[in-house]
């Protein structure tokens, strides 16, 4: 999953505003994070075949690591403990914890059967979500939709800057989930893992980006600094 993962991470920050976008973006991203940075240090193996879209071409060789069920709940833990140990707030803790255990859940109803339950063990599952492009779309599409308009609506003052960075975002990330579930294999494999790391660093830049262009009073209390003037008109 692409989108599905993001839309975890913007109904994250509507549930919890004291969390930056670029953080509720980093939790349910973390296991993909992961994965590149172990196959480029040829920790884990993924291979890319033939065929139209990711469900096609991807095959997961040695993925136990970033992508078990165990192994989710170990980074879970991490995370949500760095980020309580800055922060110490039990509740945006919690909410990266479900972010980050979530990406197993939702790569568990898109992949073949490839997910893991902990590093070493054979039982390997997955139910094929993104093999049928037309109920990605519905699915993971409607997701996608349900998590952009309830961040967008959020009780913040958006500047026209705010949308267009927004907007843009979007776009491209939209644009980039049809071309991984519809598209072909990527050009060149042995760079793949690069660009796919560069990419994820880059939307978790955004996210934080966003952030910090669209304030909402809880964060700016939060920073200690005034805060703004709620602006219900969205
Ligand atoms: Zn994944």
């Amino acid at each position: 999953m692409l989108v599905g993962h993001l839309a975890v991470g913007f109904i994250s920050k509507r549930i919890e505003p004291k969390l930056s976008l670029g953080t509720c973006l980093l939790a349910p991203l973390l296991a993909d994070l992961l994965l590149f940075v172990f196959v480029i240090l040829g920790i884990e193996q993924i291979e890319f075949g033939s065929g139209s879209g990711a469900a096609q071409f991807l095959h997961a060789i040695n993925i136990g690591y970033s992508h078990s069920l165990l192994m989710g709940v170990v980074w879970a833990a991490l995370l949500a403990g760095a980020y309580y140990a800055l922060r110490h707030s039990v509740r945006a803790a919690s909410i990266l914890v479900a972010g980050v255990i979530s990406h197993w859940v939702l790569d568990v109803i898109s992949h073949q059967p490839d997910m893991p339950l902990a590093p070493g063990v054979n039982t390997e599952l997955g139910f094929r979500l993104w093999s049928s492009i037309p109920a990605t779309l519905a699915i993971e599409g409607g997701l996608w939709v349900v998590a952009l308009i309830a961040y967008a609506r959020m009780p913040a003052r958006r500047s026209w800057p705010w949308w267009i960075v927004f907007g843009a975002g979007v776009l491209l990330l939209t644009l980039s989930w049809i071309g991984n579930i519809s598209g072909p294999p990527p050009a060149n494999p042995r760079t793949a893992p690069m660009a796919s790391l560069i990419f994820i660093t880059l939307v978790v830049a955004w996210g934080h980006w966003l952030n910090r262009l669209g304030s909402d009073p809880a964060t700016n209390r939060l920073r200690g600094q005034t805060p703004i003037q709620v602006d219900s008109r969205g």
